[in-house]
């Protein structure tokens, strides 16, 4: 059995204390306050002081009323050993997860224009506490529902960059309402004497696992502040600090990049690998990079998803998480992955109905859109299961609309 650690568990890892401090609430003028709360993190490093923390879960549905739910739902189906979600939030990322033992989850939390990724969250987990929360960065499209998932759910653990994007000078700032708004739910979680753990006060180092059960939800990047900016803009800046998880099973994974930035707009080619994703591909380990399943870096933006890290990445299937009017999943995007083999059926989008005139002249990869059948949200959700037998399927959750 491999050990749980916390504190000092490696050079470059600054967990500073083990105790089960009351957090701060955030300076509202200022970032959230650093937290002394336990995290639950298996060392790397092999031997250690052991110590064992409070698991990183608020509460888990019974089995049995899980279960119960799926036979109610779906008719005698088996429930899966873990069920994601990728909540159509139109433009922006909301993925949920509820496992076998009921451990709930939810990286990112959508666009701020209506309601998608709290309905998402309420239809999968009805009346649940979310074990862990992990917020990618600090765009609009990905904080979005945050406070209105929260209001009504406990959290056990709760990570994010802590970054300030830098416009976002004091509250009241034009474009930072959703963001100061996420920041105080953030805030409150903390002031529940959840664990808050914000990459300004507590870097991570990748591979660090924070256990739900049976599953594992490893950090294997994210910053508070990039480390190389090189030729990127502000805007693909406050992307590439995007945290990236690798969401496991069985050994089945599935790997979630946020807005991650592989190749700059700006002076990049084909064999351009910078950026986090970059990053990831330099310092993270093959085994942990590689997945089954790989939730497209800022929508399928076309800088993202380098040829490098696709290629790391190896993922059976592809999800775009994106919205009609962004030129989102990009043509070019599409084409590095079909010529690094993935099937185009593999290919999944939450914008199916996506092909405007607009898309198109941004450069949208059309092929599996549906002209006609508009884009509103809520009507392309994509289900990952993860079966007993070891399998994974991908499949979008409603019928075919549009046909
Ligand atoms: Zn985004």
């Amino acid at each position: 059995m491999r050990l749980l650690l916390c504190c000092a568990l490696s050079a470059g890892l600054f967990l500073s204390a083990c105790s089960a401090t009351k957090p701060v609430r955030p300076d509202r003028a200022g970032s959230i306050a650093p937290t002394q709360n336990v995290v639950v993190i298996r060392g790397l490093e092999g031997e250690g002081d052991v110590q064992r923390a409070p698991p990183a879960v608020v509460r888990r549905l019974e089995v049995e009323e899980r279960n119960n739910r799926y036979l109610g739902r779906l008719q005698a189906v088996e429930p899966p050993d873990l069920h994601v979600r990728v909540v159509d939030v139109g433009q922006g990322l909301c993925v949920v997860g509820l496992t076998a033992e009921g451990y709930t989850f939810l990286v990112d939390a959508g666009h701020w224009i209506g309601t998608a990724c709290a309905d998402g969250v309420d239809k999968l987990l009805p009346d649940m506490g979310l074990s862990m929360v992990v917020l990618t960065h600090s765009d609009g499209d990905h904080l979005g529902n945050l406070p209105l998932i929260l209001e009504s759910r406990e959290v056990g653990t709760l990570l994010w960059t802590g970054y300030t994007p830098p416009h976002c000078t004091h509250i009241g700032a034009s474009g930072c309402t959703t963001f100061f708004n996420a920041r105080e739910a953030i805030g409150e979680v903390a002031a529940d004497e959840s664990t808050v753990l914000n990459l300004k006060t507590t870097p991570l180092a990748p591979g660090q696992v924070f256990e739900l059960g049976e599953v594992e939800i490893t950090f294997l990047a994210g910053w508070h502040e990039f480390p190389d900016v090189g030729q990127m803009s502000p805007s693909e800046i406050s992307n590439a600090v995007s945290i990236m998880v690798r969401i496991s099973h069985g050994g089945r994974s599935i790997l979630v990049t946020g807005d991650a930035i592989g190749r700059p707009l700006r002076g990049s080619d084909d064999e351009t690998c910078t950026g986090s994703e970059g990053w990831a591909v330099e310092n993270v380990e093959e085994d942990l990079l590689s997945a089954d399943v790989l939730i497209a870096s800022h929508h399928g933006g076309n800088n993202g998803s380098a040829k490098c890290f696709i290629t790391a990445v190896a993922p059976e299937f592809v999800i775009f998480s994106a919205g009609g009017g962004h030129g989102h999943p990009h043509r070019e995007t599409v084409a590095r992955f079909l010529g690094a083999g993935t099937p185009e059926k593999h290919l999944l989008r939450t914008d199916r109905g996506s092909n405007s005139a607009s898309d198109a002249e941004e450069g949208e990869w059309a092929e599996t859109s549906v002209p006609a059948c508009g884009d509103g949200s809520k009507d392309d959700d994509i289900d990952i299961l993860f079966g007993s037998d070891g399998g994974i399927t991908t499949s979008y959750v409603g019928p075919n609309r549009c046909k």
